[in-house]
């Protein structure tokens, strides 16, 4: 896929990668180390992962996690995928964001990803 950025990614964000995935800084962090876990294939979303993805993807989450806990020493992560443009999907390649989070790094974390739709975060 020549025009899609995932499919071309610039290798000086990669900070870690095997044969199957790869994971880079993202370009416009939520938090410091904010990363996206995406796989070397081409797949629009989490859901048209063939089986063997979709299983490996928990390994490397957990190979993501080590190597940021041991750079930013968050206290909490967020993990989430967008899938589809009425779930905020932006580049349709397949890819999981993985967010460092910190104690106060907002003034009510209550929710965490019931804020993709911010009026719901809490309750
Ligand atoms: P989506 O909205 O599709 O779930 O997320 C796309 C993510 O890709 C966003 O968090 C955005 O900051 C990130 N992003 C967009 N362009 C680039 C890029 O060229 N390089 C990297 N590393 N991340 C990007
Ligand atoms: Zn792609």
């Amino acid at each position: 896929m020549d025009n899609c950025i995932f499919c071309n990614i610039d290798k000086s964000r990669i900070l870690f990668e095997t044969t199957e995935w790869v994971a880079v800084y993202d370009g416009y962090p939520v938090t410091p180390g904010h990363t996206l876990l995406i796989p070397k294939e081409h797949h629009e979303t989490f859901f048209d992962l063939p089986d063997r993805l979709r299983e490996s993807l928990s390994f490397r989450l957990n190979d993501v996690k080590k190597i940021l806990d041991d750079k930013f020493h968050p206290t909490g992560y967020n993990i989430g995928t967008n899938c589809g443009d009425s779930a905020g999907q932006t580049v349709k390649h397949c890819h999981i964001h993985i967010i460092p989070r910190y104690d106060g790094d907002c003034e009510n974390p209550r929710g965490g990803v019931r804020g993709v739709i911010p009026s719901k975060q809490q309750y």
